[in-house]
């Protein structure tokens, strides 16, 4: 495994992990929402990452099948579900191309995934193929306020245009609705609701890093040479603009869960 993929989805899981009090609400939301009428549930994890979703639900029980087409998020997530590993099946697959019979599994979880895929109807066609009759899609996806956080994306976004690039904003938000619209347009009838709202501290070094290792999805496709470029005048403006990098800040942020049953 080349050793910077693995260093990148370790940094995933690091900077992007929920307290466990709120992995604990999530799962207890989607737990609430798969509904398997007296079998076992399967759930399918589209683009799983390291498993901060998908972990607290395999610790309660769940047949869980895990899907992700980086095998550096799947080693980690790997690592991370040694011992709880009996009801859980790794697949290394792209999410358009679903590796599973259709109307196969009793709920198809997506969270934060659909704004990293531009043909994403594609792998919304497929998680509603893999669905039984009865199945649930379950999307999710978090807001985050944090003023120091915002200065520094906005000023890496800043020196990324001094570079020649121009960073797309409001992806995430776009493609949430974008997704809705496709659902409504089926006949279903997706409903949002706020799972949690939380606070948590941060530092502006670890804000930094989570840019540094391309964390978000806004910074994908950015030319590597530009981004490297950018990282570093955006340290040295952060150390003079805030100081210490290791004073924390505080961070608001809110999931929000999505279900659309198919029936
Ligand atoms: N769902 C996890 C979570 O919330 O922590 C991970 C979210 S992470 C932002 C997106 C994940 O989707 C990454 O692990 C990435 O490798 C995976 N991914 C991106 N495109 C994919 C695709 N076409 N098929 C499968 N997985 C994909």
């Amino acid at each position: 495994m080349a050793s910077a993929l693995l260093r990148a989805a370790y940094a995933y899981d690091r900077l992007r992990a929920y307290p466990p009090e709120v992995a604990g609400r999530i799962a207890t939301a989607i737990g609430h929402a798969v509904a398997a009428r007296g079998e076992e549930p399967v759930l399918l994890e589209l683009g799983v990452g390291t498993g901060r979703i998908a972990l607290p639900l395999i610790a309660r029980g769940y047949r869980y099948l895990a899907l992700d087409c980086d095998p550096a998020m799947l080693e980690v997530f790997q690592k991370k579900a040694a011992g709880v590993m009996r009801k859980v099946r790794l697949l290394l697959a792209d999410a358009r191309e679903i590796p599973l019979p259709g109307e196969s599994v009793h709920g198809v979880i997506a969270v934060h995934l659909w704004h990293l895929l531009p043909d994403w109807p594609r792998a919304l066609a497929e998680a509603l193929r893999v669905l039984k009759p009865s199945g649930v899609l379950l999307e999710g996806w978090e807001r985050v306020e944090a003023e120091p956080e915002c200065r520094l994306q906005e000023r890496w976004r800043e020196l990324v245009a001094e570079e020649g690039v121009l960073v797309e904003r409001g992806l995430q938000g776009r493609r949430v609705a974008e997704v809705e619209e496709a659902l409504r347009r089926l006949g279903l009838r997706p409903r949002t609701r706020e799972v949690v709202v939380w606070r948590e501290e941060r530092t502006p070094r670890e804000a930094l890093e989570a840019l540094a290792y391309r964390l978000y999805s806004f910074t994908k496709g950015v030319p590597e040479e530009a981004h490297a470029r950018a990282m570093e005048r955006l340290w040295a403006w952060a150390e003079a603009e805030l100081g210490d990098l290791d004073r924390p800040f505080l961070v608001e942020k809110r999931f929000f869960l999505r279900s659309t049953r198919l029936s």
